[in-house]
């Protein structure tokens, strides 16, 4: 195993353990099954376990399996604050509190803002109380390290990066998804601040790995190396120096052994321009699927109207390199239940994005032709609840 060092100088294994899908078991965990699982990964060198408080079961399998191996002291835990869920300050510990119990602990070493989407919602946690509160935590030792993961659009994470003196940060970031969400700017401006970046969703929830269409798993094959997809997903988030931790979920010891292994070899700028050739005819091969040929270069942002034009597309496009509801469902999550509205309805067809695509996309055709797609009427009923919901007495309830 490699390590790479957090902001105190601790060592991290550049393989953390993603702890949200495990086998299931009944109604449950599979407490065996991920017992092995995760004492393989930790004698391999794993040393960075990441739950959340939503991770049904996840948070108190990881307790009673650290506790039963006596390994709590050797290792890392990661856990998130389930903050769309919380009104005031007394939530705030009573969350944290059973978390703390769940986890059969008296200490995270990395608590995260759960999904944050813009820089509104860690503005309504500052308004109740969460600095003064965090620098409590940090105080009496409970909270080591403070960070936040991330699903919204580059602009907004370097406004929330930029606002506290974060300890670390976890976005989404694949060869795949670059330019989507915080991207490669976000972790080279997360960097650039000796902030550690933890990566969530490397093989894009697996579909990197069981999707490929043909072609791309023929480039792979055909470059000389032998790596497998998740192999080669993986090397080429190791290969920037910018990465600290890459979270990958392991379903089986086979599995953990065979990410270790790469997590072992791989080393921060070894891949070499035919590696790179390799990954741009496999990137070519799933966009040949997609609806719009968006790069996500954000050139025709901002939109006057806080369309989020390249959001907007990457999820069109991906319900149809992966499928219908991952496509739906990444929509509501980066776009459709944002604090600020960016829908492709606000659009007032200006025409300002359409002069500066580099790809001379007809955007506002586009924007209304991937709406429709995206938002069928029952999606645009559940988003519109949800946001009522989540966004409730406040002018963002109204209908968009
Ligand atoms: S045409 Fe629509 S999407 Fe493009 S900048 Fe104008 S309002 Fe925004
Ligand atoms: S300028 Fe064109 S290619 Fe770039 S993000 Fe906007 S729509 Fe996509």
């Amino acid at each position: 195993m490699q390590y790479r060092k957090d902001r105190s100088g601790n060592n991290l294994s550049i393989l953390g353990f993603g702890c949200m899908r495990f086998t299931k078991k009944g109604s449950g965990i599979d407490i065996a099954k991920a017992e092995q699982e995760l004492m393989a990964a930790y004698r391999a060198g794993v040393n960075y376990f990441d739950t959340a408080y939503i991770y049904p079961g996840s948070e108190a399998a990881l307790g009673e399996i650290f506790e039963r191996n006596h390994i709590r002291e050797q290792i890392n835990i990661a856990t998130k604050l389930p903050q769309y869920l919380i009104g005031n300050r007394t939530a705030l510990d009573r969350y944290f509190q059973e978390e703390l119990s769940r986890l059969r602990t008296d200490h995270v070493d990395y608590y995260l803002m759960h999904h944050l989407t813009d820089v509104a919602m860690w503005e309504k946690l500052k308004k109740i109380g969460i600095l003064e509160w965090i620098q409590e935590k940090k105080q009496a030792g409970a909270i080591r390290n403070i960070g936040f993961s991330y699903h919204g659009n580059t602009d907004n994470f370097l406004k929330i990066l930029n606002d506290y003196d974060w300890d670390f940060c976890q976005i989404q970031y694949n060869y795949l998804d670059e330019v989507a969400q915080a991207g490669r700017d976000g972790l080279h401006a997360a960097a650039a601040k000796g902030i550690p970046v933890m990566i969530m969703e490397p093989l894009r929830g697996g579909k990197l790995v069981s999707m490929l269409p043909e072609q791309a798993k023929k480039a792979m094959q055909n470059s000389g190396r032998n790596w497998g997809p998740a192999e080669w997903g993986l090397r080429w988030l190791y290969n920037q120096p910018e990465v600290t931790v890459v979270l990958s979920g392991m379903n089986s010891v086979e599995m953990v052994e065979a990410n270790c292994r790469t997590a072992s070899e791989a080393t921060a700028g070894s891949l070499t321009p035919d590696d790179f050739a390799t990954l741009e005819a496999v990137k070519a091969a799933i966009r040949e699927r997609e609806k719009v040929g968006c790069t996500g270069c954000r050139y025709c942002m901002p939109c006057p109207k806080g369309v989020d034009i390249p959001g907007i597309f990457r999820c069109y496009n991906t319900m149809y390199t992966e499928s219908k509801s991952q496509g739906r469902f990444q929509f509501a999550q980066t776009v459709g239940l944002t604090r600020e509205p960016a829908f492709a309805s606000q659009c007032i067809r200006c025409g300002k994005c359409e002069q500066h695509c580099p790809q001379s996309i007809p955007i506002r055709e586009k924007l209304q032709e991937a709406d429709k797609a995206l938002r069928p009427l029952p999606y645009k009923i559940g988003i519109q609840a949800a946001r009522a919901f989540m966004f409730r007495k406040t002018r963002y309830s109204k209908r968009i």
